[in-house]
C-alpha cells in the first residue's frame, strides 16, 4: 500500500512540476512592454506609474467621509490602522471575539458597566472617557 502513495505522490509531482513549466513558457510569452503588438500596460498609459496604477484600480470604489481624517500625510501609521479597524469594525473587541465563538468574558475590561463594543469603548465608557480627558 505504501508503494501505491509513493507512486500517486510521484505522479502529483510530477503534475505539478508540469504545471509550473506550462505556466513559466505561458508567462514568458507575454509581452511586458511593446507598443506594435498588444501588451499588458496599465489603462490609457504604456508607461504606468505604479501611482497610475492604484489610482486606476480604486477609480471605482466609493469614497467615504472618514478617510481623511484617519488617512492623512501627518498621521502615526498605528493609529491610523486602530481607527481603521475600529471603523470597519475589526477590533478584537469583546462582542467580535464572542461572535466567533471565542470565549471571553463579554463586559467591559475597563468600567465593568456595560458589555465591551467598539461605539462602547470609544464613546460610552466612562473610564476610557476619564482617561482620554487627562490626557
Ligand atoms: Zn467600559
Amino acid at each position: 500500500m505504501p508503494a501505491m502513495m509513493g507512486k500517486a505522490k510521484t505522479q502529483q509531482q510530477l503534475i505539478n512540476n508540469l504545471q509550473i513549466e506550462f505556466e513559466k513558457d505561458y508567462i514568458s510569452t507575454i509581452c511586458i512592454y511593446d507598443s506594435a503588438v498588444p501588451c499588458l500596460s496599465w489603462e490609457n498609459n504604456s508607461f504606468g506609474s505604479f501611482r497610475e496604477y492604484v489610482k486606476s484600480f480604486y477609480i471605482q470604489e466609493s469614497t467615504f467621509a472618514w478617510y481623511n481624517l484617519i488617512w492623512h500625510t501627518k498621521s502615526v501609521l498605528q493609529f491610523s490602522i486602530c481607527s481603521w479597524m475600529a471603523v470597519m469594525e475589526r477590533l478584537k473587541t469583546a462582542d467580535e471575539l464572542l461572535k466567533h465563538n471565542i470565549t471571553v468574558p463579554s463586559i467591559c475590561g475597563l468600567c465593568h458597566c456595560a458589555p465591551e463594543s467598539v461605539s462602547h469603548l470609544f464613546f460610552e465608557c466612562s473610564y476610557s472617557f476619564s482617561i482620554i480627558t487627562h490626557i
